[in-house]
């Protein structure tokens, strides 16, 4: 949680921090994440909303604010029934892949093989009726 003291100085007010920008409707922008904090011997630091971190450069929060990126469980993309498996499951079923891939074309080669034969049987026989 934000910080509640700064330095053994309390905090007296908490608020968003307006941003040096508008949105493209032109209203202020406000970065909720980065709080202004008002402290009861009337300094001014800025605060995380996550935690009791302080500066007194605003432009320190964000960089900071990164490091509870991690905290969030990153949202998973629909992708049907790909979502469900792991990575390690992908790698197997790409390498069962590449074996059936590889099985195929050994089959096609013998396909090929016993239908020339069958040609040629065909011929010598047609020979001998
Ligand atoms: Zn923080």
């Amino acid at each position: 949680m934000t910080a509640t003291t700064v330095d053994g100085v309390a905090v007296v007010t908490d608020e968003p921090t307006p941003a040096p920008m508008r949105d493209n409707a032109g209203t202020p922008v406000l970065w909720k994440q980065t709080r202004t904090l008002t402290l009861a011997d009337g300094r001014t630091v800025y605060g995380c909303a996550h935690c009791d971190y302080t500066s007194p450069n605003v432009h320190s929060v964000r960089p900071h604010l990164n490091k509870h990126r991690g905290d969030r469980v990153p949202a998973v993309p629909n992708v049907g029934a790909l979502g469900a498996l792991t990575l390690d499951d992908v790698v197997a079923r790409l390498a069962e892949h590449d074996q059936l891939a590889a099985e195929r074309d050994e089959w096609k080669i013998r396909a090929q093989r016993a239908e020339w034969s069958l040609s040629t049987l065909r011929t010598a026989l047609r020979g001998v009726a």
